[in-house]
This record gives structure tokens, sequence and C-alpha cells, in this order.
């Protein structure tokens, strides 16, 4: 088979266009089947640490590949602005910007979930849930041969698993505001975005912050359609890995930093239910048919990446403090963990 990664030639074709201010560095090479697969990490705009960061991230899941699709859309867009528009400019003066878009090349050029050894990278971290999580989909050390695979006890995390890591710490969460987007699909009929914790129901440190964020989209896009909670809602993981950089950055630089790993999924089973052949593949269940839907999904999306990197500017005006995040703490517990609200 010829090397046949679609998602890796239209990156290849974006960077070819793109100004020297884009930085891109090969964070790592995977090997498979004789190919040399690269991981590209991409930065752009402000390097200086006292700034604000985001990150975006798609391809964990090598069969989702609507999230490294979704993301370079967004690049695309971003790299012609830099041609003409001073306002991104001034967005990049105040803000760092870097992006995973394929972080799993070897998964997708093999049409499996998992990286090429078998690992589930999404269950690959170092970190056991703390409660009962669902057979298998938890996360299971049985066989790569199996989905859902950890890997081996005690062994290292893969080298994707690690990249992303390397990413995590040293563009972002040494800063005192970050952001990581994470571009997901699969799960459910709603576009859902997810925040931590996936390793336990306990509510999540940040839960304040999320919530801001999350009235600052309403009252930004009132009509959207995102349903925002955290994972632990709807299911618990073994070896989630935002969960563990969440939990190593708040061990190494104190629970003054704020750092809110985010998960896009979206929700494809209703691209499922309009059009049932999907069924029948396994790409199908994952990534919208090409055409009018895919068009739609690819655009709508823009919307929610385009506004985190507004919002991670703003982080000023709108991060709660004192009394208005004690506001924000008893509207998240009431919202999403089940406290009754008291007068
Ligand atoms: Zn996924």
């Amino acid at each position: 088979m010829q090397h046949h990664l679609p998602e890796l030639v239209e990156l290849n074709h974006l960077l070819d266009e793109a100004p020297s201010s884009l930085t891109v560095n090969i964070g790592h090479t995977v090997e498979v089947n004789g190919k040399s697969l690269p991981i590209h990490v991409l930065t752009l705009g402000n390097p200086d640490p006292s700034l604000p960061a985001i990150g975006y991230f798609g391809g964990v899941h090598g069969l989702e590949r609507i999230g490294t699709r979704v993301l370079l859309v967004y690049l695309r867009g971003l790299i012609n602005r830099l041609k003409w528009d001073p306002l991104l400019h001034r967005q990049l003066e105040m803000l760092r910007m870097v992006f995973v878009p394929l972080a799993n090349p070897g998964g997708m050029f093999l049409n499996t979930r998992c990286n090429p050894a078998g690992v589930d990278l999404m269950r690959n971290a170092p970190l056991d849930a703390q409660e009962k999580v669902p057979f298998f989909l938890g996360g299971q050390r049985f066989s790569p041969n199996l989905p859902w695979y950890r890997g081996l006890p005690d062994a290292p995390m893969q080298p994707e698993s690690q990249l992303l890591s390397r990413v995590v710490e040293e563009e972002l969460t040494h800063r005192r505001f970050s952001l990581a987007l994470d571009c997901h699909s699969g799960f459910g009929v709603r576009d859902r975005i997810w925040f931590p914790y996936a390793h336990t129901a306990k509510p999540f440190p940040n839960m304040p912050e999320v919530h801001a964020l999350k009235e600052l989209f309403e009252q930004t896009y009132p009509n959207h359609n995102y349903v925002v909670e955290p994972q632990s809602r709807q299911y618990l993981a073994h070896g989630d890995l935002w969960d563990h950089f969440y939990l190593n950055a708040r061990t190494a630089a104190g629970p003054e930093r704020v750092f809110l790993p985010l998960t896009l999924e979206m929700g494809s089973w209703l691209w499922v239910k309009k059009n049932p052949t999907q069924l029948f593949s396994r790409q199908g269940l994952f990534n919208p048919r090409p055409g009018h839907r895919l068009h739609r999904i690819l655009r709508q999306h823009l919307l929610w990446l385009d506004f985190l990197a507004r919002a991670m500017c703003g982080g000023d005006h709108w991060l709660p403090h004192g009394s208005n995040r004690l506001r924000h703490k008893k509207m998240a517990l009431i919202e999403w963990y089940g406290w009754k609200a008291h007068s």
C-alpha cells in the first residue's frame, strides 16, 4: 500500500503555505508498516510565559478522523488570516497557540482507535479510576487485541502519550492560565464539551472557571447547542490522559494556576441515525459521510474553537474571583453534581 493518510497530506499542504510565524516541529515519528509518520507540533503567537495559552489536539483516537479534519479547517483559516487580518495579529501578541492536530497518525493510518501497539491512548495514563468503571470501555489490561487496552502495568506511557505530556508541560501548564481542547467523536447524539474528571465522580476543582466559561459562551452565542458537563456524568475510565496532566500540573504548580483541559465529543450517533448504512462501516460510526453534512460539521465547530482563543485573551475580564467564584461554584455543584439548592 502507498502511504495514504489524507489528513497528513492535507496538513503538509497547509504547512507549505504557512508563513514563518507558524513554528513547525516534529515531536515524534511513528514507524508503521515501513512508513514513517510524523506527529506535528505547531506553535503560533507570543511565547512569553506570563501570557495565557491554548492547545488544540486531535486524532488521539485513530478512527476519529473528524477531530483532525475540524482542526485542519481551523488552521487553514488562521494561516490565511495571518496574511490580512490585523486583529488576529493583535490576538497573537496576547496569546500562545499550540496545535497537535494528528496525535496518533499510526492509528489513523491503520484505521484503529488505538496506536500501532494496540494501546488506547486515552486509557494509557498511570492513573486508576477511584470508583467502578464500565467493563472494558473503562479500560482493560487483558489484551492489546481488544479495544480500550491500557498497556502493561508499570510500563512507561506510549510515545504518543509522552509527546502530549511534553507539549502540555512545555506550552500550557506552567502558565497562569491555559486551556486544552481535545477533539473526539463517537459518543451520543449531542455535541458535548467534557471537562474532568474521568477517573472519579468527585467535583473538578476548577468547575467555577468552567462554569464561568460556559456562561460567557451562552451570553456570546445564545443559540449554541453543546452539552457542557464533567465526563464523569457519562462514564468513568482508567488512565485518562487529561485527568493525569491536570493532576500533575496541580501538584507542580499549585491550585492558583488555572488549567482547563476540555474535550469536544462530536455526537456521531445522529449522523448514523440519519444515514443507517453508516452502521455497517467502522469509519461511519465516528465520521460523517462526505458532502453536505460533513461541511456543516466542519463549519459549526469553528465558532467554538475561535471563541476559546478569544476567551483566553480576555481571561482577566471573566475569570471569577471571590464571591463571584463562589456563586459559580454553587451553580456548578447544582448543575453538574446533583447538589440541591437551599435558599
Ligand atoms: Zn475519542
